[in-house]
């Protein structure tokens, strides 16, 4: 049968070897590159990934020598010792028919520990190490590491090389005046400040050899002032290509950049166009990258000519088979990214093992495995929010007979609200995935059904996955007509009015406030528009595509007060990489954010409170109550009482800290023991 997507499953001829299509595995910190004790687990991973039909994998950073660190004992190869444990991880991608590449990173002055260097004594905004400026000898030193790092990832048997050259890393540094304030040989004009970069490509393609893939990750869109300038990235296009790269991968932003490029409100594809920039201008092939998390999204870019690849990261964290799926027709098994950084970045930034959200498994291929259950019991799993949807279907998927109850007439539980926020659209996806699921596992799905102990005699073991009911704050007038709480708000049983207050700046805070001032669900913002918003120059004549422009004012929908009872910022603990995204939205859409706030009534008037001593009263038509959360459990007592075997898992055991990340683990976890 024909492909519905010829181009993205057209081979890439390299001239030494054919890629089978033009899924490129984009690289990705995973936090098992630095320790030689996870290298069997790393190469399971990726060993997964190369079974599932990816055409070419690049791993995660290593650092050419010690000052290239990312942070103290990350991952590096600067000795042949150090390239032997690589050939675990090789092999065990040929074995699966796969090829690999080994990314050179060289973190520059984003090196989070004292040994880091740069081409001059400019401090990142983002990292507290006062970087030491390279000598000449120095930099001289630094190309010949790249060029030996990488004739080293050869012998550790890497079908080729990833150069990192952007996100504001050594080579980007070197690039941009901003951060290199040299003379010559290595500063001063466009030219010196490019030799770095096309020095390191040449000489690394002298160590190598030409049957050697070496691609090289170009900063195309630098979103920072003092960024490169269009005619400047092509003319590095042209001069990589020149010394030897044989393909030029894009890279979106420094990441002290202060305009999202990844996250889950950014739209789909919405940086293809900077790619497709540079089509005809270089003539090896070059690599789309950020937002691309499905097979249509992919085609399409392939399809229109903007670049001859696309590069996946965190899709294939969360669906290994994401390229045999998509290749069989059968998308609607994808488990798909919903870029929520949750289990990945934020894992990383907190120095724990990236995993994901959706896919648990990921990054633990060697310890949490779905085998066939040794004997078939009947199971019932009451609540069909994350929890007990990963749960009820890795327990068929091991053979259980699984009935998965529901009260409500869908599933997703609190996660069925969350799709409902304006950029959150993608959690449905997970939704579609589930339901899926339900129907390939032969999960018995029970809607519409709430119930009680004494319903469910007939099964050997119970799972109760009963989720969180909101929170109502012991506030005088909490009954008032003026209070809603957001489940009501959300699925439009009941509409705000124009101005709001928001009582509990939570996830779920932030969330409702930007439900509160967006007219429209972001899947029907146009990129155009979204990059207009952010101020970003879609023709790319903005030096670093921002300098100048003047994001687009928006028209809040509402006026929205968002309060905590907390001194100090709002939104402290939101995920380390998204966060300043919401903090930001909001600000643009001018919610006034208060801290240190005391409720004391709601009436007729509205809200009134007290903060730093004064009395305030809030006007407004409308109180949202997302003050948190408490456990539904009243199922387990008369359970346990009755001897049975109950286990109870997410917002059902513990409310406080709870997320998807932990439902759905907890829900896998419990399943792949019972
Ligand atoms: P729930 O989702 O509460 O599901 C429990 C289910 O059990 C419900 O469907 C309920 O109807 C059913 N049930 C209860 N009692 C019975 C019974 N007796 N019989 C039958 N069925 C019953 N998390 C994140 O990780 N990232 C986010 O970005 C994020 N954003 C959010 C945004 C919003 C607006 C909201 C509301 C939540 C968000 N969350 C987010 C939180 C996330 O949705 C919850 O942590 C998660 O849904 C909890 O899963 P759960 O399965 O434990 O419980
Ligand atoms: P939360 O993060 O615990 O926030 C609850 C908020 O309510 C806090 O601001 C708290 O601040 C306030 N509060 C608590 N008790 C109160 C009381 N008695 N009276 C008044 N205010 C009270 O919970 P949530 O916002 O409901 O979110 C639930 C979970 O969903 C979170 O754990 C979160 O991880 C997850 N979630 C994640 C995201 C995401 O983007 N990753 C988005 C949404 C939700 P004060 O005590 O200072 O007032
Ligand atoms: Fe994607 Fe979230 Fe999984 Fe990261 S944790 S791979 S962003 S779904």
């Amino acid at each position: 049968m024909p492909s519905r997507y010829p181009h993205l499953f057209s081979p890439l001829d390299l001239g030494h070897c054919i890629l089978p299509n033009r899924v490129l595995m984009g690289s990705m910190h995973t936090g098992l590159e630095d320790k030689k004790r996870d290298f069997p687990k790393l190469a399971a991973y990726f060993a997964e990934r190369a079974r599932g039909g990816v055409g070419l994998i690049v791993t995660g950073g290593i650092a050419p020598n010690v000052s290239g660190w990312v942070k103290p004992f990350a991952g590096k190869l600067s000795w042949s010792w150090e390239a032997r444990k690589h050939r675990l991880v090789t092999d065990a991608v040929h074995a699966e028919g796969g090829r690999i590449c080994m990314q050179v990173l060289h973190a520059g002055r984003y090196g989070y520990h004292p040994l880091a260097v740069a081409p001059s004594r400019v401090k990142s905004p983002i990292t507290p190490f006062m970087p030491r400026e390279l000598s000449d000898r120095g930099v001289e030193r630094q190309i010949e590491d790249f060029a030996h790092c990488a004739r080293l990832a050869r012998d550790a048997g890497y079908d080729g090389v990833e150069i990192m050259g952007s996100e504001g890393y050594l080579i980007n540094e070197f690039l941009a005046a901003r951060t290199n304030h040299r003379q010559a040989p290595w500063g001063g004009s466009f030219e010196n400040r490019l030799r770095f970069a096309t020095e390191i490509v040449r000489r690394t393609r002298a160590a190598v050899g030409h049957d050697f893939i070496l691609i090289f990750r170009l900063s195309m869109l630098e979103l920072v002032e003092g960024g490169a300038s269009i005619d400047e990235i092509i003319a590095t296009a042209k001069a990589i290509e020149a010394a030897g790269a044989s393909i030029i991968n894009t890279g979106i932003g420094w990441h002290e950049a202060r305009i999202p490029t990844i996250v889950t409100s950014v739209p789909r594809a919405a940086f293809s166009f900077v790619t497709a920039r540079l089509k005809g201008e270089v003539s090896i092939p070059l690599v789309a990258t950020n937002r691309i998390n499905m097979p249509e999204v992919a085609e399409g870019i392939l399809a229109r000519g903007e670049a001859d690849m696309v590069s996946m990261a965190r899709p294939l964290l969360a669906d290994p088979d994401w390229v045999r799926k998509a290749r069989d027709g059968r998308e609607a098994e994808i488990n798909t990214c919903i870029a929520c950084n949750q289990a990945c970045l934020d894992h990383v930034f907190l120095n724990k093992p990236a995993t994901c959200l959706v896919n648990p498994r990921a990054c633990r291929e060697t310890e949490l495995n779905y085998t066939p259950a040794a004997r078939r019991k009947r199971i019932a799993v009451v609540g069909a929010g994350p929890a007990g949807l990963a749960c009820a279907t890795v327990a068929a998927e091991r053979g259980h007979d699984v009935t998965l109850f529901e009260a409500g007439d869908d599933i997703g539980g609190q996660f069925n609200l969350a799709r409902r926020i304006p950029g959150k659209e993608e959690f449905e996806e997970t939704l579609r995935y589930f339901r899926q699921r339900i129907g390939s596992t032969g999960v018995k799905l029970r809607l519409s059904e709430h119930v009680d102990a004494g319903s469910l005699e007939r099964f050997d073991d119970i799972v109760l996955a009963t989720g969180v009911v909101p929170r109502t704050p012991p506030i005088a007038g909490i009954d008032h007509p003026k209070v809603i709480s957001y489940p009501d708000l959300l699925t439009g049983r009941r509409v705000a009015g124009s101005r709001v207050a928001v009582i509990g700046a939570g996830g779920i805070g932030f969330d409702v406030s930007e439900f509160l001032v967006q007219s429209r669900p972001s899947s029907t913002l146009e990129p155009a528009r979204w990059l207009a918003e952010w101020g970003i120059d879609p023709t790319l004549h903005a030096r670093g595509g921002i300098e100048g422009i003047v994001p687009e004012p928006e028209t809040p929908q509402r006026e929205v007060w968002l309060l905590q009872r907390t001194e100090g910022a709002l939104g402290k603990r939101l995920g380390k990489t998204t966060g300043w995204v919401h903090r930001a939205t909001l600000k643009r859409a001018r919610v006034r954010m208060l801290g240190g706030v005391d409720y004391r009534r709601i009436d007729d008037i509205g809200l009134h409170i007290v903060i730093a001593g004064e009395e305030r009263v809030l006007e407004v038509d409308h109180v949202i109550v997302c003050a948190g959360q408490e456990s539904r459990r009243d199922l387990l007592v008369p359970l346990q009482s009755a001897g049975r075997a109950v286990h109870v898992i997410g917002g059902a055991e513990v409310a406080a800290e709870l997320d998807a990340k932990r439902a759905i683990a907890q829900g896998s976890e419990l399943a792949a023991r019972l």
